[in-house]
């Protein structure tokens, strides 16, 4: 099932997608909460909607987005850094998610190095703590398509920590909708991409992860119960603006698309900030 948050003739509502259609769901309230009360999404008897006709929003905020560091090794290479021997974690406020179309915004006094990263987003669908590896899959609701842009001025310059970096408004484009977890087979074998103004600068695999998405669901476990409609961005790939020669960041009037093989693609205009 694809799950999605749209807006059609001012009204913003939950629906699944169906081909070409939007169906309406039967809940007034929230994707997240739809998924923290365990609802199942039953479809309306109102007439189907033109997906074209459609806004898609971000198809949920997140309880918590918990970020992954260096999950692939040419990414952690192209930054010049070792190899984790355990997952690297790191937040990101949940106030920094846009949708599919919105702008990624900055003022050039804030950031002048705005870097993209596509991700593999996990949704947690039931509470989690201290789950093993083999159990781990079995809480997962549904998959994403994250970028997790950054500052890297911020994250690397200025801060000793990477939250503010990674979390100015904007910062995660999040969609197209949720693919539930029952039409991903291997959510280690999906290819991932970005293209800048069709320029295509990230093209990797979810294969070439360091830790996989079960494993990133235990460990994380073990510290924070993870709640429905939480979110596990799982790490980028090589590619990112920072590791070209010289580097390369995003510009006003910019596009950039990140795609998940088998979920969507998420593409959003850049826009500085007038000061
Ligand atoms: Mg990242």
């Amino acid at each position: 099932m694809k799950l999605t948050t749209f807006s059609y003739r001012g009204r913003t509502r939950i629906g699944t997608i169906e081909g070409d259609s939007i169906r309406t769901v039967a809940w007034q309230d929230s994707m997240r909460q739809l998924i923290r009360r365990g609802i199942r999404p039953s479809p309306t008897y109102e007439r189907a909607i033109p997906l074209a006709d459609a806004q898609l929003h971000a198809p949920l905020i997140p309880g918590k987005i918990i970020a992954i560091g260096r999950n692939y090794a040419e990414h952690a290479a192209e930054t010049g850094s070792p190899l984790p021997d355990k997952p690297i974690i790191f937040a990101k406020f949940p106030s920094s998610v846009i949708g599919p179309g919105d702008a990624i915004t900055w003022r050039e006094s804030i950031t002048t190095e705005v870097d993209w990263e596509v991700e593999l987003a996990v949704i947690i669908g039931q509470r989690a703590r201290e789950v093993s590896e083999e159990d781990a899959m079995n809480y997962v609701y549904g998959y994403c398509v994250a970028n997790d842009v950054t500052a890297r001025d911020l994250q690397q310059k200025i801060d000793a920590q990477w939250t503010r970096g990674k979390s100015l408004d904007t910062f995660c484009p999040l969609g197209p909708y949720i693919v539930t977890r029952d039409e991903i087979a291997d959510p280690q074998n999906l290819a991932v991409k970005t293209t800048v103004n069709d320029e295509v600068m990230q093209d990797s695999n979810t294969k070439h992860m360091i830790f996989s998405v079960k494993h990133l669901i235990s460990y994380s476990s073990q510290m924070f119960t993870l709640e429905p409609g939480d979110m596990i961005l799982t790490g980028t790939p090589d590619g990112v603006g920072m590791g070209r020669k010289p580097p390369v960041f995003l510009k006003d009037g910019d596009t950039v698309t990140v795609s998940v093989e088998g979920i969507g693609e998420v593409s959003n205009p850049c826009k500085v900030i007038a000061e």
